[in-house]
């Protein structure tokens, strides 16, 4: 077991905890995070707490004392899960998953990074070129991924304003042959439009910080972000980033995983014509509206290689549309990145008859659940999202206790836990389900408000135990305004606005925009537009709506999730303020509440908070019991297992199943220990 550090560091999993209460977990907690060790155990989730400062733990050394051993043989580290994830991968041919949750600033994004670097460190030893090349256009896809859905929030300097799960494959020698990466929903509106003290994605500033002279005057840009609406608000903010320099690093990485000159210059031809936009200025004389300046209109049609009539045109016409045509170029802009990147690391010509079988090892950094002042159409859909992966987390969870007791031969006791599948269905349900009113709602023809929409909610889901709004609960004080609805989430409750929630499902995107970008000829901006093609007759079917687009992205998600062997990363936020000495008490109580992680040391303690194989017990333990040191002479090493549990007075508390010793309390474990430090 992991107790390698001494208990002045607490308890390295929090199944060795005397009592399961929030009390003794948030002192376990507090004191491991004081004494500067970040990572603690529940079974084989890691729990992690933001240290907020350059920690030395991820060296060459430290990589190496991880490779290939057991979770048990060193403090808790990311390392460890990497390691039994990849190991699980690689002698078991095993698909596996790493699903990293927690709050925005927790250090889901460092992990995730912490956790590829680890792989890409521990695979290819005989450093075959192909493969070191797929590592690097790996790890390099972070490095613009993050230029481009990253952004400085409130909450975080280098926030992730987009989900992400990257699938990396294996070979039969468990070398790394390629990849794939899925995104969601990026917050597009970012784009247009950003809280106080907060910034546009850092592309634009790196952009305008970075680009050369001659860059920014062939974009007709000026390299002072205070010039421009979209990066106005953030122009003054210094993050711990410079953009200048990860211009540079953004361009390389760009340029090392594949992307031609051309794209790179399609790329930031896009961000210009982004701030340009954003810069026109319309005049309405009450008749009819014009746009000040032409000249703008001519930057804005060579950069998007269009015709500066059709720009004009387009956007007279469609002046109210204009932001979800700006937020769409940018989305598109990601989303081909993503898929550009994707193509460089497919797995080509795999023939698994030559091969063997192709393994997986997905890594999943999505945002944790949100619960702000005013909640809306975005928070929905992320706590959405965050129920899902919690039941996942659940049913995984439990599941691979019953599957390992079942192996073993081992009884086992079903245990009950809060199922969040009734707010899941609350959510998800065809006809009755959230989603499917405000799909309904959308797709009814007149004029259907968001207040009308809040009705038919309130007539659906009057009875539902998790639903609530001002309407059904009128004495309700907290519920201040008559345009919300709340929903009792696992993790909370939280009150959603529907002020606005219809546009945001349909996301209207005039054809006339469409058309105007798959007119370009650049070949790029072309590409990301296919549907600029589409004829009226096409046009008229229905899109599906944002909420239902990302309903089946995260279906989809769960589903890849639910075939694989789950490893878990819970990470904690420690504080508001990103200190390293600060441990918010209240703050990382609450996030504990919600990732339920004491039900987790719960159902871990429920069967067996411990189990070892038996030779491995032996070694640990064989020198407290005079039958078994310094050899045994017993048939099976079982048997002498026996003879120690028996020796110490524990044998009701344990079982032996085939291969492992099953011990329930954590306290016989400590009695052993105890033992086996006074020797
Ligand atoms: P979001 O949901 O907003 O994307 P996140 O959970 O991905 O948040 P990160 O970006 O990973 O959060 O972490 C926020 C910041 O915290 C990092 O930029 C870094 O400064 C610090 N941090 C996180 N993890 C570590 C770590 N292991 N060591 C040192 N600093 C860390
Ligand atoms: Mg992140």
């Amino acid at each position: 077991m992991a107790e390698l550090e001494g208990l002045e560091f607490g308890k390295s999993d929090f199944v060795l905890l005397d009592e399961v209460t929030m009390e003794q977990f948030m002192e376990n907690l507090r004191l491991r995070f004081e004494k500067g060790r970040i990572y603690t155990y529940i079974g084989e989730v890691v729990v992690s707490v933001n240290p907020y400062r350059q920690m030395d733990i991820y060296g060459k050394d430290t990589i190496e004392a991880y490779r290939g051993r057991e979770l048990y043989e060193n403090p808790p580290h990311l390392y460890a899960v990497s390691d039994a994830a990849y190991k699980a991968m690689k002698r078991r041919a095993k698909d596996t998953c790493i699903v990293i949750s927690g709050e925005s600033g927790a250090g889901k994004t460092e992990a995730s990074k912490y956790i590829m670097q680890y792989i890409a460190a521990i695979t290819n030893p005989s450093q075959r070129a192909e493969v070191e090349s797929v590592k690097n256009v790996l790890l390099k896809s972070n490095c613009v991924l993050e230029a481009f859905g990253n952004a400085k929030t409130n909450r975080n300097d280098n926030s992730s304003r987009f989900g992400k799960y990257m699938d990396i494959n294996f070979n039969f020698n468990g070398d790394p042959t390629g990849g794939h990466i899925n995104n969601y929903l990026l917050e597009k509106s970012r784009v247009v439009h950003q809280q106080e003290g907060e910034r546009n994605f850092h592309s634009f500033y790196q952009l305008l910080r970075g680009g050369s002279e001659e860059t920014l005057a062939a974009f007709h840009l000026q390299n002072d972000p205070a010039v421009y609406v979209y990066t106005k608000e953030g122009a003054a903010t210094v993050t711990s980033n410079n953009d200048r320099t990860s211009h540079k690093a953004v361009i390389s990485a760009l340029e090392v995983i594949g992307f031609s000159k051309e794209e790179i210059n399609s790329i930031y031809q896009i961000l210009a014509s982004i701030l340009l936009l954003g810069n026109l200025q319309f005049e309405s004389d009450g008749e009819s509206v014009q746009i000040l300046g032409q000249e703008a209109v001519n930057q804005i049609s060579e950069l998007t290689a269009t015709e500066p009539e059709s720009v004009s045109k387009t956007l007279l016409y469609r002046t109210v549309a204009c932001f979800g045509f700006i937020t769409a170029l940018y989305e598109r802009l990601f989303g081909w990145i993503v898929g550009r990147i994707n193509t460089v690391i497919e797995v080509k010509d795999y023939n698994p008859v030559l091969h063997g079988k192709n393994t997986v090892i997905g890594v999943l950094d999505i945002y944790g659940f949100e619960i702000f002042d005013n909640n809306s159409f975005e928070q929905f859909c992320i706590n959405y999202c965050n129920e899902k992966l919690q039941q996942l987390f659940i049913e995984l969870i439990l599941q691979q206790e019953q599957a390992e007791y079942q192996r073993e031969g081992i009884t086992w006791q079903h245990i009950d836990y809060f199922n969040n599948q009734i707010i899941v269905d609350l959510v998800e349900q065809p006809h009755k389900g959230i989603i499917s009113i405000l799909d309904e709602a959308c797709l009814t023809v007149g004029n259907v408000t968001d207040t009308v929409c809040l009705d038919s909610m309130d007539t659906k889901l009057a009875q539902h135990p998790h639903y609530t709004s001002r309407k059904l609960s009128p004495s309700d004080k907290s519920m201040e305004f008559q345009k919300h609805f709340r929903i009792r989430h696992y993790a909370g409750d939280v009150t959603y606005s529907v002020e606005g929630i219809l546009d945001k499902n349909k996301d209207l995107l005039f054809q006339d925009f469409k058309r105007l970008m798959y007119n370009s000829t650049n070949p790029v901006l072309k590409e990301m537009w296919p549907d600029g093609q589409l004829s009226i007759t096409e046009v008229t079917k229905r899109p599906l709506t944002a909420a239902t687009l990302f309903k089946n992205s995260i279906v989809a998600l769960v589903d890849k999730l639910a075939c694989k062997e789950p490893y878990y990363v819970r990470c904690i936020k420690p504080n508001e303020m990103k200190s390293p000495m600060l441990f918010d008490d209240a703050r990382c109580q609450h996030q504990v509440a919600y990732l339920g992680l004491l039900e987790n040391v719960m159902v871990r303690r429920a069967g067996f908070a411990y189990r070892q194989p038996y030779a491995r017990f032996l070694q640990r333990y064989k020198m407290t019991c005079e039958y078994t040191w310094p050899n045994h002479l017993m048939a099976s090493d079982r048997e002498a297992v026996e003879a120690i549990v028996t020796q110490h007075g524990f044998q009701d508390d344990v079982a032996y199943g085939h291969t492992k010793l099953f011990v329930r309390t954590p306290r016989s474990l400590f009695t052993l220990e105890q033992e086996r430090a006074a020797l």
